[in-house]
């Protein structure tokens, strides 16, 4: 197998794509976001797992664009909730929730939880599909911590204000962006992904 040339990033979320590109940029693919295509489709994230959907996404993507194309998906699981809001974390309290109604519902299910019945972690699946849309690869990043009582600061998004990595007295929503962008379960997959093309040969010139 040949490392492509170009990868699509199956998203329009250019925070995610400056991210990818910083880790992928000594590997020399050219990474192009899907904010840079015309009437891309609403692929439906049907799955039941991060994995599936990540898989979902990549295969329909690569599909749609003829490229290599990555997908991820991503969300938080509750243990003491059977692994709440999980794929549903971008709508757990409702379609078009807001990041603070998502993390109110969820601080409101977590009520009388305490201690070790706090626990948590973010998850992320990557998923990378070659140029005929067949899934060659996957990645499984996570970040282990607890859910705080109530939120404290504002950096990042999500779930952030409330998540309490393991080792840290504070929140992702407290701690620098260079902090979460070290010990995320994105940059945990994401360094798996970029081993992957590593491993790949170099295309023939
Ligand atoms: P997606 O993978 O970007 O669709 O993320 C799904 C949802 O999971 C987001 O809307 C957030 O609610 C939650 N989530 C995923 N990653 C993070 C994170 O790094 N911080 C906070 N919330 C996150």
């Amino acid at each position: 197998m040949y490392r492509p040339e170009r990868l699509v990033i199956g998203t329009k979320n250019k925070g995610k794509i400056a991210e990818l590109e910083a880790l992928l940029a000594p590997l020399e693919i050219r990474l192009t976001g899907l904010d840079e295509f015309d009437s891309v489709p609403d692929v439906r994230e049907t799955g039941s797992t991060f994995k599936e959907n990540a898989g979902i996404k990549a295969r329909e993507y690569a599909v749609f664009s003829g490229h290599w194309t990555l997908a991820d998906d991503s969300g938080l699981v509750v243990y003491a909730l059977d692994g709440k809001p999980g794929v549903f974390s971008a709508r757990f309290a409702g379609n078009n929730a807001s990041d603070l109604e998502n993390t109110e519902k969820l601080l409101g299910e977590m009520t009388g939880l305490k201690g070790r019945d706090r626990r948590a972690c973010f998850v992320c699946e990557m998923a990378v599909a070659d140029d005929e849309g067949q899934v060659v690869f996957s990645a499984l990043g996570r970040c282990e911590g607890t859910i705080a009582d109530k939120p404290f600061g504002t950096n990042g998004f999500g779930y952030d204000p409330v998540f309490l990595p393991e080792g840290f007295d504070l929140t992702f929503g407290e701690l620098p962006d260079e902090v979460k962008s070290r010990i995320s379960h994105r940059a945990a997959a994401a360094s798996e992904i970029a081993d992957f093309f590593g491993s790949l040969s170099l295309p023939r010139t």
